[in-house]
């Protein structure tokens, strides 16, 4: 059997802190007990503060997939004409779900992995195509480490009067994320990325805009478990679940959602920047290059590595975790075998956890051949951990 990682500085899930693992491990209680029903509002409450709304926040079981899938099929219709902006694997694959709920038409705007869609391109788009009533977005691409401008992206969509679906899966805690300000209709995101918490809900932001399209789409799922409407109805105006909620999930989210304000979401944002910070300035150090074309659009909450010319990816997070108990997220999809990547989200975006990921990676890599340089490594860490914030660890 093969021991428990020493250190897990995956892309998401991650490990969380003692008090979400003290949530965790709360008894269970009765859903419709008053002080359960108190947490379940609190909790949609704080929820919508870390997304900066006053919409309604769904809180859903299942992992963000979930989310992502409901929110599409609630206000795609055979009519609609979506714009996918694709900037790596999620969106991707997002293009391909939405594709098979047939709407009239998809327009991807595609970005080669490395890079950021160009906002520009979705005004030249909203020009070619005036039609386009929805536009979906990657914030952070996870598997790339990568950045959208979700800002004018969904200021361009608001101002053309077309909704936006918002994968902010991996960004929220780790990046601003606006949503009332940016105009974002539906935004989705994930207790086990920046949150630190268990994976196995989604939180959707549904916009006053969005719900009016739902409910005029005979398609949207109703009496369903993707169905937002149940929630809106059932919830939100009687007081019912539609199902039963999963009271530990909410209770370790809660508790996730405390320790962020009461750190501060600017303070959470700025750790998680820090760390990738260091991150990319050790990586580059060692003599190994990041994936992101610029530092403007590199992610704070993983930072993916290149593989050396000659390096196998699967080989190298095996030796990574049997050199030095560290576990690290491999590639996805078309970055298969190009990436690895080295996670910051939640508590290990805290102290010197980014060494230990340069270390590992590094250390691995001279051991399989390659030379790297681990002193010139480390200490860029440690000079960019150092740099302005004493408040980290
Ligand atoms: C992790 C992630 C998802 C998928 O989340 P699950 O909770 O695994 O369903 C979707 N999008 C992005 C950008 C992610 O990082």
């Amino acid at each position: 059997m093969q021991q428990e990682p020493s250190f897990t500085l995956t892309a998401g899930p991650v490990i969380a802190s003692d008090r979400v693992r003290e949530a965790l491990g709360a008894q269970i209680v009765y859903d419709y007990d008053v002080p359960f029903l108190d947490r379940f509002r609190r909790t949609q409450e704080k929820v919508a503060q870390l997304f900066g709304t006053q919409s309604d926040v769904v809180l859903m079981q299942g992992e963000a997939v979930l989310g992502l899938e409901a929110a599409t099929r609630g206000i795609v219709t055979a009519d609609t004409t979506c714009l996918n902006l694709v900037s790596g694997v999620y969106s991707k694959w997002f293009g391909e779900k939405l594709r098979t709920l047939g709407p009239k038409k998809v327009i991807d705007i595609e970005v080669p992995f490395d890079s950021a869609i160009d906002p520009e391109a979705v005004e030249g788009a909203f020009r070619d195509h005036p039609e386009i009533g929805m536009v979906s977005v990657t914030h952070c691409e996870t598997p790339s480490g990568t950045l959208n401008p979700i800002d004018e992206i969904g200021q361009i969509a608001r101002a053309h009067g077309a909704m936006t679906i918002c994968d902010a899966v991996s960004s929220l805690g780790g990046e601003p994320v606006r949503v009332d300000e940016w105009g974002l209709d539906l935004c989705v995101s994930a207790p086990q990325k920046c949150l630190g918490a268990a994976p196995g809900l989604s939180m959707v932001t549904v916009s006053e805009r969005a719900w009016e399209v739902m409910r005029g789409n005979p398609n949207a799922p109703r009496r369903s478990y993707l169905s937002l409407l149940d929630w809106k109805e059932r919830w939100e105006e009687q007081g019912q679940y539609p199902y039963t909620p999963s009271v530990t999930d909410v209770t370790g989210l809660e508790a996730a959602c405390d320790e962020i304000l009461e750190e501060g979401i600017d303070q959470s944002i700025e750790r998680h920047r820090h760390a990738a910070r260091a991150c990319r300035a050790g990586v580059r150090a060692a003599g190994l290059e990041v994936w992101p074309r610029t530092e403007e659009i590199a992610a704070s909450c993983v930072t993916a590595v290149k593989v050396p010319e000659g390096v196998d990816e699967a080989e190298l997070r095996r030796v990574t975790r049997d050199r030095s108990g560290v576990i690290i997220s491999g590639a996805q999809g078309d970055l298969v075998g190009k990436v690895v990547r080295i996670g910051h989200m939640g508590v290990v975006s805290r102290s010197l956890y980014p060494l230990i990921g340069v270390v590992a990676v590094a250390d691995a890599v001279r051991e399989l051949g390659v030379p790297v340089d681990l002193g010139a490594a480390a200490e860029a860490v440690v000079a960019a951990l150092s740099e302005g914030v004493s408040a980290q660890a």
